[in-house]
């Protein structure tokens, strides 16, 4: 059997970001319900073909999974598992990003057995996020870091972005510090790439 590593996508978020250009965007239930409905389907129909596989990570990623309710992301991980053969020690990762998780929804994940997190903060600075138009505040993202270690996650990745307009080098060095401060697992820099005014993901970079 060869090695398999599976993404799923979930394109919904509470709203769009000003840099975004991923596939991304505002749902209402009824299309998110529509779209999990569909999607474990789609999976479950890749039963022949996942006999030659064993799969040895799952990444979760958006858009923001975590806007899903406990539910559907049971579903999906349930739809997987009957499809294909996991391994008992994958990486199973689920995007999140601060005001969309719950204590239940991190139950259900626990469960569902993802054992990494990826928390979408981007900066530590209030005044960035307006700008990049988040969600959340940096402490409304503490909260869900906080919350994360306590339901016992011990795998953290936290997405920061540089070169936000008014950002210089020192105030970026202090985020780095700052968030570094909180010891999250995962330490890498994603570069990300300007292009109109959307910005692409690039390559990851070990620090
Ligand atoms: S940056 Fe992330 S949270 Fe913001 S719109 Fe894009 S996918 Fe959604």
């Amino acid at each position: 059997m060869r090695p398999l590593e599976l993404y799923v996508h979930i394109p919904f978020c509470i709203k769009k970001c000003q840099y975004c250009d991923f596939l991304s965007g505002p749902s209402s239930e009824e299309e998110r319900r529509e779209y999990v409905t569909e999607l474990c389907r789609q999976i479950r129909t890749y039963k022949k073909l996942a006999g030659d596989y064993h799969v040895v990570s799952i990444f979760i990623g958006g858009g923001t999974p975590s806007i899903l309710d406990a539910e559907q992301i049971t579903g999906i991980f349930e739809a997987v598992r009957d499809t294909f053969a996991v391994d008992e020690d994958a990486e199973i990762t689920i995007e999140m990003n601060p005001g969309t998780v719950t204590e239940e929804k991190l139950t259900a994940y626990r469960q569902a057995g993802v054992n990494r997190l990826s928390i979408g903060l981007q900066s530590a600075e209030n005044v960035e996020l307006k700008i990049l138009g988040r969600i959340h505040t940096y402490e409304e993202f503490l909260d869900t870091y906080r919350l994360a270690r306590k339901k016992g996650f011990r795998n953290i990745n936290v997405d920061l972005m540089s070169a936000i307009p008014g950002q210089t080098a020192a105030g970026w060095e202090k985020m780095l510090r700052k968030v570094a401060g909180l010891r999250p697992e995962d330490r890498r820099v994603g570069r990300y790439f300007t292009e109109g005014c959307g910005i692409r993901t690039g390559a990851y970079f070990g620090v």
